[in-house]
């Protein structure tokens, strides 16, 4: 009888319906409800989320902005701070603002900035959040949104999607596992795509967290009101040569530290500090910012075990940086 009530909720949210702006697939109505429902259930299912007390985390933004890349067409935007609290109109999910905004809460918020300084998290009916944790009726009410929302020919690859976060958060809490490091590190592998897949997202996901988004060389963090973030996760020894993505072969960097890292204009020394080729010093460059980094330490994760190891650092060192 609940979950029939939830069962029916779920495939009759208040949804914008534009014939110009969302596709065939997804009937003209707007996704944004499902993809967060749908990230919600996968953070749930893989234990990330585990009190009826969902917060708009770093994690559920880069799950709903997954889900949104790998359905929607190339080059559509979005924000995961439209439906977060648009969710309260279907009746469910009740918002919890932060102490300084009692009783202000609206629900148009248009970056997750604005979102997170007056929204503290959000709770769902207890009935629906043990059925979400219930593997059987979640997975029932998966196929409920998935069903309502997406047309046949999308629906193999939004439930992929979601198997996808499984196996990928899966990966990093391995990655994570100092202990089981030496087993199948640094061997070569026959990969299939879905499994290249999975290992990317999961490397991915461990070391930009390591990192809590930082350039391990520059020390930026930028995120975009959508939540992309500006860094990569980078190999230091390039798997091609090293099948090793464990946390000490990587370092999170921007886009400007990935590039010059990778063309051996940027380098980490001994000590952890940032190196710096005087090979930018050529006529036609106006490296700026990138100078005053040299001998300057790196940023790195908290715990020692996971910052980069001196070998990987040696190899870069003698392999790819241009002294
Ligand atoms: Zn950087």
């Amino acid at each position: 009888m609940i979950l029939k009530n939830y069962l029916h909720k779920l495939s009759n949210l208040r949804t914008d319906k534009n014939r110009n702006r969302y596709p065939a697939y997804t009937s003209h109505r707007a996704p944004h409800k499902p993809f967060l429902l749908l990230s919600m259930m996968d953070l749930i299912a893989q234990g990330s989320i585990t009190e009826n007390f969902i917060e708009p985390s770093f994690e559920l933004v880069e799950t709903f902005n997954g889900y949104w890349n790998r359905i929607m067409p190339l080059g559509s935007k979005t924000s995961m701070a439209y439906p977060y609290p648009r969710l309260k109109t279907d009746g469910f999910w009740h918002l919890i603002p932060n102490p300084t905004f009692e009783n202000q809460i609206n629900i148009n918020f248009s970056s997750m900035t604005k979102l997170r300084e007056v929204c503290a998290g959000a709770r769902m009916d207890e009935e629906l959040f043990q059925l979400l944790c219930n593997p059987e009726t979640r997975e029932q009410l998966r196929a409920a949104l998935i069903e309502t929302y997406f047309a046949p020919e999308i629906r193999t690859k939004v439930l992929e999607q979601g198997h996808l976060n499984y196996a990928a958060y899966r990966y990093s809490q391995k990655l994570l596992k100092v202990a089981e490091w030496k087993k199948d590190f640094g061997k070569a592998t026959d990969e299939s795509d879905w499994q290249k897949k999975i290992r990317d997202s999961g490397f991915r996901r461990t070391i930009v967290t390591l990192y809590r988004h930082r350039c391990a060389l520059c020390g930026i963090r930028m995120l975009t009101p959508e939540g992309h973030t500006i860094v990569d996760a980078a190999h230091i020894k390039p798997w091609k040569d090293s099948f090793d993505d464990r946390p000490t072969n990587g370092m999170a960097l921007c886009k400007l530290c990935h590039w010059s890292f990778d063309k051996g204009l940027m380098s980490v020394g001994k000590k952890y500090e940032v190196l710096v080729s005087k090979r930018i010093l050529v006529e036609q460059n106006f490296p700026g910012h990138i100078l005053t980094l040299t001998d300057r330490p790196i940023f790195t994760p908290e715990k020692e075990s996971f910052w980069p190891a001196q070998d990987n650092l040696n190899w870069h060192l003698r392999n790819t940086f241009r002294r």
